[in-house]
């Protein structure tokens, strides 16, 4: 499968979460998400918190021993791709969604399959800001809509 960005054969699965496997690529290290998957993983999510509320807390999700912990910053540096790319299991070309909630990132989806691609450490940002588990959500007109509130009052704050 090729890489969107790279246009090279370089994506090999991997683990993102548990129950989620994904698409890494070996040169960019971008992450591919079909959207099935994200489905099953999302489902996954569900029946185990159902099956373990007393877990519910208990987060299993591996963390990343890359924050910034000097800073107590827990954002990872993003090199947003600012191409326009094709998706990498229909070859249609993607849209760019702002995640917002103070992640100044963009993801790319295929408005076709709605596979997913994050920029290397984009997803790792939405696991510290625990929305990782609704990028299903961040392609809706009343997500979008709220992150161009946030943007027109961060715009009006004086500096
Ligand atoms: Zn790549
Ligand atoms: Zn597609």
């Amino acid at each position: 499968m090729k890489c969107p960005v790279c246009h090279i054969e370089s994506l090999n699965e991997v683990s993102l979460s548990t129950g989620l496997l994904a698409h890494q690529c070996t040169n960019c290290f971008g992450h591919w998400i079909p959207s099935e998957r994200y489905w099953e993983w999302l489902d996954y999510r569900e029946q185990a918190k159902n099956a373990h509320p007393e877990e519910r807390l208990a987060n299993k999700e591996p963390r990343q021993s890359v924050i910034n912990l000097s800073t107590g910053s827990s954002l990872l540096p993003v090199v947003d791709n600012t191409t326009a790319n094709f998706c990498a299991d229909c070859s249609r070309l993607m849209t760019k969604t702002r995640v917002g909630r103070g992640l100044n990132f963009y993801l790319d989806r295929c408005g076709h399959c709605h596979g997913v691609w994050l920029d290397q450490n984009e997803w790792e940002n939405l696991v510290q800001n625990d929305l990782h588990h609704q990028i299903h959500y961040m392609f809706s007109s009343a997500w979008q809509f709220s992150v161009r509130q946030e943007r027109k009052k961060s715009q009006k704050t004086p500096a």
